[in-house]
């Protein structure tokens, strides 16, 4: 198969939304943001104006809604995942979407926020760059803060809390969480930022991005009836901490189960973990990840970490008009980082080769649109692959490929952790 797929056009300048568009991104954003009742707390902000940077954390779909409706009626750019495209480009850069591929270096998105400053607009960023797999901060790029001083503009964080427990990135279903709540803060005005020292600009967006919707969601005492609130809670807890065996969890209704050792696990109201009979290990579900990631740690630091050879599939994504299907073959994950080679229908084999110091995090699907499967998303530059293992002739988690990837980059370059 000769590769002469048109590419997505990276280097296009950010559109001003059109204002037409401004009402009804704002229209398109209320409901749900009334349904959930948002309250959004302006901290710093009250005589703010545009340009600025919104740096916003990431949980679900409804972080836009919210952001929009805190910067209404500005204009501004948002930065999303080239997979965010799919199928609606054009309406995508009508609002104001820049489009990047994920965990990539792209000089290009520099140029295009700069323009959206020098245009006075709001420049939106989500720099944990892929949605929080249990409800905490996810790592943030150690270029964030070079970025915003490069920028030259006021710095404000938005924090949304309620929406990972709302929605879950591994049980997207709505549980009708309400109120959330949303913080809208100033961190830096456009003089402190010129003269703070990069580590503390990244020291201070570093404790700004310090959230946890579990301990939000009990302090706040919300309750979710949702009868299936633990469906799908073993992807991200994908390894049992009684009898530490990988791979053998599973998830109906509430209860959480390893299917090693058999134990159980229920999931009440308030989010939090009950053993069905003895000592319950974790009740906070973060506790209980960060567990799962000092394992991986310790065997990136003997350096025994290796996923092995798993059998997979590629859907590539040149452009941002659809998947298409790359080929079969295999991937591994080790101390080098990752290597996919697949073979297409013609017998060409394609490689993507991701070394350890080229990613410093790496994004992750669960059942991807609901029918694909759990993947791996590996980019370069030019083109973006979905690798999903084959879960009928292997074992794997997502999840232990994303802390690894992570793990193996902060053991390389420990002072960016
Ligand atoms: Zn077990």
């Amino acid at each position: 198969m000769k590769d002469n797929f048109e590419r997505f056009d990276m280097t296009a300048p950010p559109m001003r939304t059109k204002w037409y568009l401004r009402p009804l991104t704002y229209l398109l954003s209320a409901p749900e943001v009334k349904k959930h009742k948002c309250i959004i707390t302006k901290t710093g902000t009250e005589g703010l104006k545009p340009p600025f940077v919104l740096l916003c954390n990431h949980n679900a779909f409804m972080d836009f809604k919210v952001a929009t409706k805190a910067i209404f009626p500005w204009r501004a750019n948002y930065v999303v995942a080239i997979d965010g495209f799919i199928g609606r480009e054009k309406l995508l850069r009508d609002v104001g979407c820049i489009c990047k591929r994920k965990f990539t270096n792209d000089t290009t998105l520099i140029r295009q926020l700069v323009r959206t400053v020098k245009n006075g607009d709001v420049a939106v960023i989500y720099p944990e760059a892929r949605y929080s797999l249990c409800g905490t901060t996810a790592v943030l790029p150690a270029s964030l803060g070079k970025l915003c001083k490069l920028l030259g503009v006021p710095v404000v964080t938005l924090i949304c809390h309620g929406h990972h427990v709302n929605s879950p990135f591994w049980n997207l279903h709505d549980r009708g969480v309400k109120p959330t709540e949303a913080e809208f803060s100033l961190l830096y005005s456009a003089d402190d930022i010129k003269s703070a020292a990069l580590d503390e600009i990244n020291r201070n967006i570093a404790l700004a991005f310090q959230y946890d919707d579990f301990a939000w969601q009990k302090e706040r005492g919300i309750r979710i009836t949702y009868k299936g609130r633990a469906e799908g809670l073993h992807k991200v807890l994908y390894q049992c901490p009684a009898c530490k065996t990988e791979y053998k969890m599973s998830s109906e209704g509430t209860i959480l189960k390893c299917n090693a050792c058999g134990k159980e696990w229920n999931m009440t109201e308030l989010g939090e973990l009950e053993a069905a009979k003895g000592e319950t290990e974790f009740s906070h579900i973060p506790d209980w990840y960060e567990w799962e990631r000092s394992n991986v740690r310790a065997e990136v630091l003997t350096g025994t970490y290796s996923t092995g050879e798993l059998p997979v599939r590629v859907d590539s994504l040149p452009n941002a008009k659809r998947f298409i299907p790359l080929g079969t073959g295999t991937m591994i994950h080790d101390m080098n980082g990752f290597r996919v080679r697949v073979t297409d229908k013609d017998g060409d084999v394609h490689e993507m080769v991701k070394t350890v110091p080229s990613m410093y995090s790496c994004h992750i699907e669960y059942e991807y649109l609901g029918k694909h499967g759990d993947c791996v998303d590996l980019n370069t530059l030019t083109d973006t692959w979905y690798t999903y293992p084959d879960p009928e002739k292997c074992e794997f988690a997502v999840t232990k490929m994303a802390l690894a990837t992570e793990e193996l980059y902060y053991a390389l370059r420990p002072s960016e952790r």
